[in-house]
């Protein structure tokens, strides 16, 4: 135990120091994690794309059992130089990126080192990836148009040991509002857009589909991002535009939603900037529930399902209908100043996924577990 806990502290230790911020400082890391499992015994497959470098490691043989894919993204966002200088304290590992998600990654790189000795029945793909807090479209998003994919995903998102089966989607989207330009000492004669536009924004957050709920969520999120619009203070304006970020229901449709946007503002010009697809994950899927069933026998509490309100990688499993999860160590703080992991959780996460992987090998049959 005590040796699992130096190894995974030290591990993400050293993730947290590469400061993967950057391009090139991404790719280090990738570099250095493909160097570490390989000189564990782990076949890896370099990947690139657009610059980005990426790995995917693979333990098992296909038809044997089930493939699970093991996610975990190695870039982090932003933060002071003392974020990038590991410090344990009270069981906590403080650090930018220990909780989301370098913890994660460390656990199951050594995981991976460890089964590799006896590979179970089944296969294990696991992932390091660039670019998810820039969208996953260039690492994750790659490996599965590539073909990397598998019967059920768990991406090392933090989560406290509870798991995300579901992810609302994302919409985002353009309304420009016209106007007719004038000079500013009289307004009478023109038609004001900005003014069209905020006379117009209370209706746009308050549409119908605003008010709907699903089991996971209460409702969708509607937030007013960016404002454009006017160009000189002596002068009518003659456009306006509203960025909306709107976070829909796994259960609505965004063409719906688009719709209903163009309806309530028909001489508005809508358009739709970026989609992503909302994760849909059967909380009575089979793996689900023997990974709740797992993080329930080894955690000793009761295991949460829950709804993300914001996305992850796992949408790009969804896509293609693959069932994918979040499901990550206890921690706090992931994009703030004082980011920590707690320690143990890391040797629980890692006894978890273990203990699933069994699971999956000896109770499961693969074709019982895909009707
Ligand atoms: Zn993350």
């Amino acid at each position: 135990m005590i040796i699992l806990e130096e190894a995974l502290v030290r591990l993400t230790s050293s993730l947290i120091q590469m400061e993967s911020t950057t391009p090139e400082r991404i790719n280090y890391a990738v570099e250095f994690c493909a160097s570490w499992l390989q000189r564990h015994g782990v076949p890896v497959r370099l990947w690139e794309n657009q610059g980005l470098k990426m790995i995917t490691a693979t333990i098992g043989q296909a038809n044997a059992g089930s493939t699970l894919v093991l996610n975990g993204h190695l870039d982090v966002v932003p933060g002071h130089t003392e974020n990038f200088i590991p410090r344990v304290e009270a069981g906590r590992l403080h650090g930018r990126g220990s909780y989301d998600m370098l913890g994660a990654v460390a656990a199951m790189m050594a995981l991976i080192a460890d089964l590799v000795q006896q590979p179970p029945k089944g296969r294990i793909i696991l992932q390091l990836v660039p670019d998810e807090e820039k969208g996953g479209e260039l690492g994750s998003a790659y490996l599965v148009e590539q073909g990397s994919i598998g019967d059920f995903v768990i991406c090392g998102e933090p989560t406290n040991l509870d798991i995300a089966v579901q992810a609302k989607g994302v919409l985002q989207v353009k309304v420009e509002f016209s106007g007719i330009s004038a000079h500013g000492s009289r307004p009478w004669l023109g038609k004001n857009a900005i003014v069209a536009a905020m006379q117009k924004y209370n209706q746009l957050a308050t549409l119908d589909f605003m008010k709907e709920s699903s089991r996971f969520f209460p409702a969708p999120s509607f937030n007013l991002a960016k404002i454009e619009g006017g160009a000189a203070l002596n002068q009518v304006p003659d456009r306006c535009s509203l960025y909306l970020d709107i976070r829909y229901l796994p259960t609505q449709n965004p063409g719906d939603i688009l719709e209903s946007i163009r309806q309530a503002v028909p001489d508005a010009h809508v358009e739709m900037l970026r989609h992503g697809s909302p994760v849909t994950t059967d909380a009575c899927n089979p793996y689900v529930q023997t990974l709740q069933q797992s993080t329930a026998h080894i955690f000793g509490r009761e295991t949460v399902l829950f709804g993300q309100d914001g996305s992850a990688d796992t949408r790009f499993f969804a896509q293609y209908g693959i069932p994918a999860v979040e499901f990550g160590p206890i921690g706090a703080n992931h994009h703030g100043p004082d980011e920590y992991v707690e320690i143990e959780s890391l040797v629980l996460y890692q006894k978890i996924l273990r203990s699933f992987i069994k699971q999956l090998e000896g109770k499961v049959n693969r074709d019982e577990i895909e009707k």
